[in-house]
């Protein structure tokens, strides 16, 4: 079907995703809340908690608009309609026109009922005022904490726009589109519960490990919420994180960009072909750690692989001497730690005998 009805329904349906998950692209063009209404909302830095309370009061104001926009824009693409004209469209126009005001007028008494009695009302100010304690009286004074501490330069600061996670001396914070999670260090308990390792590809420049923290607080009135981060920022966040941090599923924590590449080396030996051991030979612990047996051994493959036989690899003849981790150790040791690109495809020599290997001629020894 061509219509430019259809066309603008499709364009305005991708228009709507971008514009309320702001991929970077859409970002770097300004498309934002925060950008488009920058001059309304005031400064981050001046005022963190007033600045957010404005932008997720915009944010949810426009983003109820846009069914009342898809309506208006209809109205000009598809003239014959008649949208323009109440008493002559259908039923089902009808009804979509009602249920967009009706959104649309619902959010604005939302956002005037929040900003009553100098936004009160407002879910952060809520969540502040939930943490006021005996000496001070109103949520000003914890706003002005956030506030403070918020302009030092040694906060933790990591995540995408739309997931935010701030940590300052005091404060555990989680900045979202609609809502700013707050939660006070002295009255947390952090805990570890579950990690996604994304592997070293082709498409991915480096692999990385992504650690999902929950942030639970022993005030009662504060709901507990989730924060991500990438295992190699767990260092930093530890250091300005006081509260204990727990790790219920036993979850290792690679903090190293050669931590993490072992995952990817391992995975990518499993499947490369096995080798057997000769009759009457007897594997022997790895040289590097004698915890385990060497389950190791290079064999040039790659040879076989692609036209070209300028592959540069050597045949090494050691025997089995190094296990998969130590070798694996090895390999992320001799490459060019800026660039984890370059690794898969790179050749070390053998720890043993110099031989060049690369990372299709490790076998796992059975
Ligand atoms: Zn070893
Ligand atoms: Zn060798
Ligand atoms: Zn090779």
């Amino acid at each position: 079907m061509e219509s430019p009805e259809l066309s603008f329904t499709l364009a305005y349906i991708v228009f709507c995703l971008c514009f309320v998950f702001t991929p970077s692209e859409f970002r770097s063009a300004g498309l934002t809340i925060q950008n488009l209404f920058s001059s309304c909302l005031g400064s981050e830095d001046v005022g963190f908690v007033q600045y957010h309370i404005r932008r997720t009061s915009v944010t949810v104001l426009v983003h109820s608009a846009l069914p009342l926009g898809y309506y208006m824009g209809m109205c000009v693409a598809a003239p014959e309609k008649n949208l323009g004209y109440i008493h002559k469209v259908s039923d089902s126009w009808r009804l979509f026109l009602l249920l967009s005001i009706c959104l649309q007028l619902a959010s604005w008494t939302h956002v005037i009922y929040w900003s009553r009695r100098h936004w009160h009302n407002h879910p952060i100010s809520r969540g502040l005022q939930a943490h006021v304690q005996p000496p001070h009286s109103g949520w000003g004074s914890m706003a002005a904490s956030v506030n403070t501490e918020f302009r030092r330069i040694d906060k933790f600061s990591t995540g995408a726009p739309g997931a935010r996670v701030i940590v300052t001396d005091s404060w555990v914070l989680k900045v979202t589109t609609y809502h700013v999670y707050m939660a006070l260090q002295s009255e947390c308990h952090v805990t570890v519960t579950e990690s996604r390792q994304h592997q070293l590809t082709q498409d991915l420049a480096s692999p990385a490990q992504i650690l999902t923290l929950r942030v639970d607080s022993i005030n009662p009135a504060i709901r507990h919420y989730d924060i991500r981060l990438n295992s190699t920022e767990y260092a930093e966040l530890r250091e300005k994180l006081h509260a204990p941090i727990r790790n219920s599923a036993n979850v290792v924590i690679h903090q190293t960009i050669s931590e993490l590449f072992l995952e990817t080396f391992k995975a990518q030996v499993d499947l490369n072909q096995p080798y057997t051991l000769p009759i009457g030979q007897e594997m022997e612990p790895c040289i590097g750690c004698m915890q385990v047996p060497a389950n190791t051994k290079l064999v040039r493959l790659c040879h076989t692989e692609g036209a070209d036989n300028e592959s540069g690899c050597q045949q090494c003849f050691c025997r089995p001497m190094w296990c998969l981790s130590c070798l694996g150790r090895w390999f992320a040791s001799r490459q060019d730690q800026q660039r984890p690109e370059t690794w898969l495809s790179s050749r070390v020599p053998c720890p043993t005998c110099r031989a060049k290997f690369c990372i299709l001629d490790v076998c796992g020894v059975h």
